[in-house]
């Protein structure tokens, strides 16, 4: 009696999400990128060790990141401490040049009992993306995009610009409770 061919099994209908790089739209910032929102990630990634080994990129690490995340809202801006973190950060980044009392305001305002009232996500979060950012063929060129896609993305969020200005006020007149 045979015991038959033992078939594999079907390994094809497993995709791995991890090692899947189909190009596809990353579902957060509509970036079109081989492994969507984990290739998409990933080349954020690339960036940041970068920003690592060279302080000119580095000089631009929070300003990419504070815009990263206000096009990535799910992984980035769950709570509304969050959302107003990355959302006031922007702000400073781009309006108040990086001011850094400002930068260090906003988590001893976030670290305190507050309440916050998260704002209605926006569906548009700007049609520039981190890929449109990477893929130069210089270093100038890529810090030089960094600020155009910030600026890009924080005039998408034109709404919500005065209650970012409402809640740096409030980080700014925040005293700590002893
Ligand atoms: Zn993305």
């Amino acid at each position: 009696m045979s015991v038959g061919t033992i078939m594999p099994t079907s390994s094809q209908d497993h995709t791995d999400a991890k090692s899947d790089q189909t190009t596809r739209n990353c579902p957060e910032c509509g970036a079109r990128i081989a492994g969507g929102r984990v290739g998409c990630e990933a080349l954020f990634n690339e960036f940041r060790f970068q920003a690592l080994s060279n302080p000119h990129v580095g000089a631009v690490h929070w300003l990419a990141f504070d815009t990263y995340c206000m096009q990535h809202i799910d992984t980035y801006c769950q709570s509304a401490k969050s959302y107003a973190a990355h959302l006031t950060r922007l702000c400073c980044g781009l309006e108040f040049g990086g001011n850094l009392d400002i930068y260090a305001a906003i988590p001893r305002w976030l670290d305190g009992t507050i309440t916050l009232e998260k704002p209605a996500v926006l569906e548009k979060r700007g049609s520039m993306t981190f890929v449109d950012v990477w893929n130069t063929s210089s270093v100038e060129e890529t810090i030089q995009r960094i600020h155009t896609w910030a600026n890009h993305v924080w005039t998408a969020y034109a709404s919500q610009h005065a209650l970012a200005h409402e809640w740096i006020r409030l980080a700014l007149s925040h005293k700590p409770a002893r």
